[in-house]
Formats: structure tokens, sequence, C-alpha cells
């Protein structure tokens, strides 16, 4: 029996990712990880520290915390320094930092190689900006994932307001397009779908639609590697 596979579901924020890999991952029984909270957790810090514009104290820091992620009962939780972060790495100041602190070399570098080492195993659903391009290039199965920018900016604030945060649709909006800016066009893995990923717009499609939908295909390449699902 070959080993269970590695499933890489990239996108930009709001294109459904989250939802889309954590549904997956349950109904696979694998792992989950969410790398983007990885590049938010160091963000975070690097804002507590006030040195979020200095690139060789972002990287210092980062080589002296232990991330972790844990995925239990549908809630993906992150650790540094085994202090929870979960509830932080999520604010509108970390949302407009982290681009930038996702740009620099050396941080994409560390994060790379702890995420390989995590999914060597397989049996594993990652998703982010780079999985199918840069992490994994190999990944049994790729999707790209996309929605409508307003359809993004609906999804994000509604996200925001459930958690208590009121915040305007415009400065939603402004956000992501600003994220989506800068991870696109960075010098380093920027934000690219795959050439062999299989793309997926969902901004008219259900959430169960696009489980399914990417559910089947991962089925598909499974019984063609002869991998028991
Ligand atoms: O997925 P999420 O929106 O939480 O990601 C936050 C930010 O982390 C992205 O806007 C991007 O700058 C960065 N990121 C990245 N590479 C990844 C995942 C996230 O650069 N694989």
């Amino acid at each position: 029996m070959n080993k269970k596979l590695i499933v890489a579901i990239d996108g930009p924020a709001g294109s459904g990712k989250s939802t889309t890999a954590k549904l997956l991952a349950n109904k696979l029984n694998y792992l989950y990880l969410d790398t983007g909270a990885m590049y938010r957790a160091i963000t975070f810090l690097a804002l507590k520290h006030k040195i979020v514009k200095n690139e060789s104290e972002i990287v210092k820091l980062l080589k002296e915390t232990d991330i972790e992620l844990i995925y239990e009962n549908g809630n993906s939780r992150v650790f540094a320094n085994k202090i929870e972060l979960s509830e932080e790495i999520r604010s509108h100041e970390v949302n407009s930092n982290v681009s930038d602190v996702s740009k620099i070399k050396q941080v994409r570098e560390i994060l790379v190689q702890k995420q390989r080492e995590i999914g060597a195993l397989g049996g594993i659903v990652m998703e982010g900006r780079d999985i199918g391009t840069v992490v994994f290039p190999h990944a049994d199965v790729k999707f790209f994932l996309t929605a409508t920018i307003d359809e993004r900016t609906k999804r994000r604030t509604k996200e925001m307001v459930e958690k208590g945060k009121h915040i305007h649709e415009d400065l939603v909006k402004e956000s992501l397009l600003n994220r989506d800016k800068i991870d696109s066009t960075r010098k380093e893995s920027p934000l690219q779908k795959a050439e062999d990923a299989t793309p997926v717009d969902t901004s008219f499609l259900t959430i169960d639609e696009q489980v399914n939908f990417i559910y089947d295909e991962v089925a598909k390449v499974a019984l063609s590697k002869g991998v028991e699902l």
C-alpha cells in the first residue's frame, strides 16, 4: 500500500481555503495544516516586540520561537513557545502587517522547512499560498481556489462580525486587495496557481459543493495511485 496523499490547497484570502481544507481533512481523516497561521504568529510577535519593520530582528525572533499548530474538534489552534495565540493572530493589525513579514526570505525558509517536516509522511491537507508551487511541488493533488473580491469581502466581514469585531466592508476590501497585491507580486514564492493545480472558483458554490467536488477529485487521484482513502 502506498503512503497517504498530500493535498495542497492554495488561493487568496477569503477564497474558501480554510473552510474547505478543514472539512476535507475531516472527511479524509487526514491532518490539516493552516500555514497562514504560522506567518500570522510571527507577525503578531513582531508587532508585540515592536520590531515589525526590522527584518533581521524578526528572523532572530522566529529562530527563538517554537510555533506549533494543533487541529482538534474542527478547531485550528496556534501556540508560540507554548503560549496560545489563536485569537490574537486574527486581528486587523496582524492582517495589515502579515504580508510584509511573509515577504522576508529567511522567514519563508524557516517556515517552509517546518511545513515540509510536518507533511513528509503524507495524509495531510495543507493550505496556504505556495503549497503546490514551493512547499510540496510534488503534492499528489493540488487545488487553487479563487472567488470574486466582492464575495471574499462579504465572507471576511461576516467572519469578523461573528467574532464580535465590527468593521466596515470597505476596510476589509482594502485590506484584502492590499494583501493580494503584496502576496502575488513578492519575489519569494508569490501567490500563483501551480501549473498542475485544479482551479476552483468558489464564488457561486456552497461549501458542500466545493468540498464534494474536491473530495471527488482527491478520490480519483487516490484510486489511480492505489491509495486507500
Ligand atoms: O491564509 P491567511 O490569510 O491566514 O494567510 C495570512 C498571510 O500569510 C497571507 O496574506 C500571506 O502573506 C502569508 N502566507 C504566505 N504563505 C503561505 C500562507 C500564508 O505567504 N503559505
